[in-house]
């Protein structure tokens, strides 16, 4: 890989998650979670949305946010925009990176962000002739029910390629395949992705998976055999699209930095910070359940002091995120 680590785990809690709580999150709360994730060793972190503040009101305060985690050295910011406004005010905030998302299913699309597939790749085609040129921007492409569709059900792998095909076509280099409603299964996962990574060697896939029938970790390390190096997770295993029904959390960064760092893949993140993390979640999210096993069941005892996590100079203590 192209970076020190194997795997690039991309964090999307204050994004996917956030979306999804109806509850107003104070800024400086927003803005100290962003930092404490990006200190557990999280390089690149989604910070959240340019979209309008009256479909997703958590976001009316993006401009504030992004202020507040900025100039954090060594981490990656990007945001979702839907359209070149969104992405307007995200470069003007200083973000430079910028996710355009679609859905490859056109009902999904229309419920999701109110327009035809067609004017999505138009609105995409018009972004990248506006920020081309502005080399700083990176612009990429989240693809929303790659995996299945709560209108359409399964897409094939045909329909899938022929998308990616005019995506890549504009230049994109980036693009993030989502399971948006917990449909994959580790075999679908396999046939889409080997797929993708043949037909576009040029483009660097991610993946996004929810874990909505428990099958979230086992697609991402099916994924990952595969040949996919970059994963989406959120950090308690917040998140969920709140327009498409039965759709909930993303894969808990904790369980998947957990999985990777037990098989000898390394991640770059330190768990046990991003476990404190998992912490002062459940600090400014009162009420909600974390759905991450490794947050609920607390570190293995021979991990806590065997050689993987113990420090030199003496064990580190016992997690303190437990809710005794
Ligand atoms: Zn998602």
């Amino acid at each position: 890989m192209k970076t020190g680590h194997d795997v690039a785990i991309i964090e999307v809690g204050p994004r996917d998650g956030l979306q999804n709580v109806t509850a107003f999150v104070e800024t400086a709360q927003k803005v100290s979670l962003i930092r404490r994730l990006a200190a557990s060793g999280l390089k690149e972190i989604q910070a959240g949305a340019f979209v309008s503040p009256r479909s997703i009101p958590q976001f009316r305060d993006m401009n504030e946010v992004i202020a507040g985690i900025i100039a954090l050295p060594k981490v990656r910011f990007s945001v979702l925009v839907p359209n070149l406004q969104g992405a307007r005010e995200a470069v003007k905030s200083g973000i430079e990176k910028l996710i355009f998302f679609f859905s490859l299913s056109e009902s999904h699309n229309l419920n999701n962000v109110h327009q035809t597939k067609e004017a999505s790749l138009k609105g995409l085609e018009v972004i990248r002739r506006n920020f081309s040129t502005e080399t700083p921007i990176e612009l990429c492409v989240a693809l929303a029910t790659v995996f299945g569709c709560p209108f359409e059900g399964y897409m094939t792998t045909d329909h899938i390629l022929k998308d990616i095909h005019k995506i890549a076509n504009m230049g994109v280099k980036e693009i993030s395949l989502c399971d948006t409603v917990g449909f994959a299964n580790p075999r679908l996962v396999e046939e889409i992705t080997a797929a993708c990574l043949k037909d576009f060697p040029e483009v660097t896939f991610a993946v996004h998976f929810h874990n909505t029938r428990g099958l979230g970790l086992a697609n991402a390390l099916r994924a990952y055999d595969v040949g996919i190096r970059r994963f989406d997770a959120a950090v308690g295993g917040l998140g969920g699209c709140p327009f498409a029904p039965g759709a909930s959390g993303n894969i808990a960064t904790e369980d998947l930095v957990f999985m990777f760092n037990e098989m000898g893949i390394p991640t770059g993140i330190d768990l046990d910070s991003l476990l404190n993390v998992s912490g002062y979640l459940k600090e400014i999210l009162p009420g909600v359940i974390l759905s991450s096993a490794v947050y609920q069941a607390g570190l293995p005892q021979a991990q806590i002091s065997g050689p993987k996590c113990g420090a030199p100079g003496g064990n580190p203590p016992f997690p303190t995120h437990r809710d005794w």
